[in-house]
């Protein structure tokens, strides 16, 4: 079947108009952020639109979506103004990606602003609670971190205590950030399999849905979160390559996340079924 990869499309105009930008670079599924993602508004959801997609969709064999949440939210804010908002937000967005049923919402699990990061989790795990409905389509994927600034998430236990908190319910998940955990300090150019048994032992391999597929302009550990271009950084050709063939995450939607205009991702897109 090939894999699924895409990039991070501009999200204004509906699903039809994303969809034609992702196949536009070669793509066969696509991010897009679910409002503006440095405001609050969303624009709203045409059931024309969508029923078009969806056959769209079909058609081109897309695999699924995955959603990415503004910036602006930030479960775990020490403003509980901040906190309302965002889990306003969450809500808001979970109903909004069910129009396009059994597709992936991640979102940044948060920053605890120096509230320390059990605080932090706590915040987050009960914002969570308080957001996910029962009988969701839609799969709720927390973001592997790079652990700048105080980002929670910046391991693979602080997203399994979130995660634990809820009694890790089936509409929750985890999208794995290459950029991210290379910067958290998981080398995944040397030791993948070792990184992915850490994953499995502590989170569990099932609960890993979706791939950002980023190289990294830093060091390995720098928690400093500035993607590259594909084979052009840190972690380089070589070792994505092995990502997106492993066992483990190949059949899953990889997007691109990187530094590119479209005719970038074309190529990068181009390359990468290349390796597979
Ligand atoms: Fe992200
Ligand atoms: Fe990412
Ligand atoms: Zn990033």
């Amino acid at each position: 079947m090939g894999i699924f990869i895409g990039n991070h499309v501009s999200s204004s105009g509906g699903f039809v108009e994303m969809g034609k930008r992702a196949l536009k670079v070669g793509g066969n599924t696509f991010a897009f952020f679910t409002r503006n993602p440095r405001g609050g508004s969303a624009a709203p959801i045409d059931p024309e639109d969508v029923k078009e997609f969806l056959t769209m969709a079909r058609e081109h064999g897309f695999g699924r979506l995955v959603a990415h949440a503004p910036y602006t939210m930030n479960l775990c804010a020490a403003k509980e103004d901040i906190r309302a908002f965002s889990i306003n937000m969450l809500k808001d967005d979970i109903k909004r990606m069910e129009f396009i049923p059994g597709n992936y919402y991640n979102f940044h699990p948060g920053s605890h602003v120096g509230q320390g990061e059990a605080e932090g989790i706590r915040l987050i795990a009960e914002a969570l609670k308080e957001a996910l409905e029962p009988g969701i389509s839609t799969t709720v994927l927390l973001e592997t971190m790079a652990g700048k600034g105080s980002e929670v998430g910046r391991n693979f236990e602080e997203l399994a205590q979130i995660m634990d908190r809820l009694g890790n319910p089936k509409e929750l998940g985890v999208c794995f950030d290459t950029c991210h955990v290379w910067d958290g300090g998981y080398d995944i150019v040397g030791d993948l399999d070792g990184v992915l048994k850490r994953f499995d032992e502590v989170i569990g391999l099932e609960r890993l849905f979706a791939v950002h597929i980023n190289d990294s302009k830093n060091p390995l550990g720098a928690h400093k979160d500035r993607h590259e271009k594909i084979g052009q950084g840190n972690i380089g050709s070589e070792a994505l390559k092995r990502v997106v063939n492993h066992p483990a995450l190949k059949d899953k939607p990889f997007i691109l996340e990187t530094p590119c205009d479209d005719d970038g991702y074309t190529e990068e897109i181009r390359m990468i079924r290349g390796w597979v």
